[in-house]
């Protein structure tokens, strides 16, 4: 997004140039450059035994279900976003996130960073913002998430990385 006014103070940004980036939006009350940087989201595939675990969430997929995924929030890494969300949204506990690389998103100026994650314990409990959850085998999980374009990119990661151990 290209900030027009400070979101601190109002104040209507003036140009200020930066060596890479050319002319950035900036705010001279608050002496900070608002870089035009997308929003970072983590996507997690949740691994237990031979499954993967899937959300059905009516208000992004109707007719698909999707692999959890969240935003990135101030004070934590990456990492720990990916674990707190998964914690959040179904109550399950997990543990070394690794990153199998990112998507960008054009329409929504989301970067999508996808992990591998492994199940450590704890039964389903979902949260509101889910309509369903469970653990689907990994070989069926394609079919199961038609709409889920990014999410079926990181399934057939993971059947890469742990699909000849199966
Ligand atoms: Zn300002």
């Amino acid at each position: 997004m290209k900030y027009k006014y400070c979101p601190i103070c109002g104040k209507k940004l003036e140009e200020k140039y930066s060596w890479d980036e050319g002319g950035v939006p900036y705010c001279s009350v608050d002496n900070i450059m608002f870089f035009d940087t997308p929003k970072p989201c983590i996507i997690a595939a949740v691994i237990k035994d031979d499954k993967v675990l899937l959300l059905k969430q009516n208000y992004t997929f109707k007719n698909s279900k999707v692999l959890l995924s969240g935003y990135v929030a101030n004070n934590e890494t990456v990492e720990e976003t990916v674990l707190r969300e998964i914690k959040e949204e179904t109550g399950i506990i997990a543990k070394e996130p690794k990153y199998l690389g990112s998507y960008y998103l054009a329409s929504k100026e989301i970067i999508m960073l996808t992990f591998i994650v492994k199940y450590v314990s704890g039964e389903i409990v979902k949260s509101g913002e889910v309509d369903g959850a469970e653990f689907v085998n990994l070989k069926d999980a394609l079919s199961e998430m038609k709409e889920d374009k990014i999410g079926s990119e990181v399934v057939k990661k993971v059947l890469e990385e742990i699909g000849a151990k199966l």
